[in-house]
């Protein structure tokens, strides 16, 4: 299967959880960056995040669909014997409610978005809250974002582009974010307005990935090289290139994995882009972040291991004052910090890319 967000990662952070769970709960939750993404309507910023996450849930289209801020926090969950061991989603304004059927997600954030702002095109901040429990995800959050829009629409208030970008600037600005900031190929890249909020949000480059989207659809003979290379608007983290669904591809149910395909067959066979497989395609953007995951990891396992050390030190401790009966309780606390610390060093080395299996024996 082609990669998806956080799929290489999941691993790593299952088994870390495995050691800690046992020694404290507050240890054993790694917080791992929001992703959020920023770009004009209708610039494809819904379309990236499903492909990104592998599944049909959000409303997308020419119009302006996304209308509330969507929260979707991802949970990974490994069935048990006896579990449903299917994917389901839960909202948090209808909880205990599971969704396995991902068509009635989408209603159901269509329904919670009229609910809220109407059905003519109104805007508003209060977010909608989704789970999505399933083995195949990692814990983590993904923020889908009403784009930017100039003229006011139907019930839109005369000031909307202002909200809209106040409502932007409240994710994107929080230093945990990382801002996929989205422009489609077939407008000017050079002004795009996604590229200039997430400058706005994060001077340094540090955290924001370009996402150039329809290069299916830009003006014959344009091409987007230039631009997938850093050579008009430099960013540090580089840009990846996508072919999302089309209107017609919605209209006719066209599945993500039918959309990968084409997508690869579409870089594969152009004469400009076969050359740039490294910022080519949903997989391609999908890899960069789990890159990005792993090094955030990689970043906060010291400060874990330490956290753990000292844990570890307080109950030996503790028990001590208990006597020999527990003794054996003290020796299992310095087993579980000696994998951790054996763990630690095979993941460095995995990041590295001096092993590609990992061990914790
Ligand atoms: P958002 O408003 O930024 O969330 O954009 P959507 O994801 O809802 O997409 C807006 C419209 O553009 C939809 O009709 C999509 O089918 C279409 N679209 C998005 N990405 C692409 C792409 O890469 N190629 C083509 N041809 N259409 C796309
Ligand atoms: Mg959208």
């Amino acid at each position: 299967a082609p990669p998806t967000i956080g799929s290489s990662v999941i691993p790593i952070v299952n088994k870390l959880q495995d050691i800690l769970a046992p020694v404290g709960s507050e240890l054993s939750n790694i917080s791992l960056p929001h992703v959020a993404v920023v770009g004009s309507q209708s610039s494809g910023k819904s379309s990236v995040l499903e492909a990104l996450v592998g599944r049909d849930f959000l409303p997308r289209g020419r119009d302006i669909c996304t209308r509330r801020p969507l929260i979707l926090m991802l949970e990974n969950f490994q069935p048990k014997p006896g579990d449903h061991n299917g994917e389901w989603g839960e909202f948090r304004h209808l909880p205990g409610q599971r969704f396995y059927d991902f068509s009635k997600i989408r209603q159901e954030i269509q329904t919670e978005t009229e609910r809220e702002a109407g059905y003519n095109k109104g805007v508003s901040d209060k977010q909608i809250g989704l789970k999505i429990f399933s083995p195949n995800v990692l814990n983590m959050t993904l923020v889908d974002l009403p784009g930017i829009t100039k003229v006011p629409v139907g019930d839109q208030p005369s000031d909307i582009e202002a909200r809209i970008r106040k409502m932007i600037m409240a994710h994107i600005s929080q230093e945990n974010c990382i801002i996929l900031a989205v422009s489609p190929a077939n407008s000017d890249l050079a002004t795009s307005d996604a590229l200039q909020m997430a400058r706005e949000a994060d001077p340094t480059g540090s955290r924001t990935i370009g996402v150039i989207t329809k290069l299916d659809i830009m003006d014959r003979g344009t091409d987007a090289r230039n631009f997938l290379l850093g050579k008009v608007v430099p960013l540090r983290l580089g840009y990846v290139g996508v072919v999302n669904r089309s209107q017609e591809d919605i209209n006719k149910n066209r599945s993500i994995a039918e959309a990968l395909a084409y997508e690869e067959r579409f870089f594969r066979d152009h004469p400009v882009y076969c050359g740039l497989s490294d910022h080519c395609g949903i997989p391609q953007l999908a890899s960069l972040l789990n890159q990005i995951l792993e090094q955030h990891i990689r970043m906060v396992l010291p400060g874990l291991k330490a956290d753990l050390n000292s844990h570890m030190g307080g109950i030996v401790k503790e028990l001590r004052t208990y006597g020999d009966a527990m003794e054996s309780k003290g020796e299992q606390g310095v087993i579980l910090s000696n994998i951790l610390t054996k763990y630690c060093e095979a993941f460095s080395a995995m990041v590295d890319g001096k092993s590609n299996k990992m061990s914790t024996k």
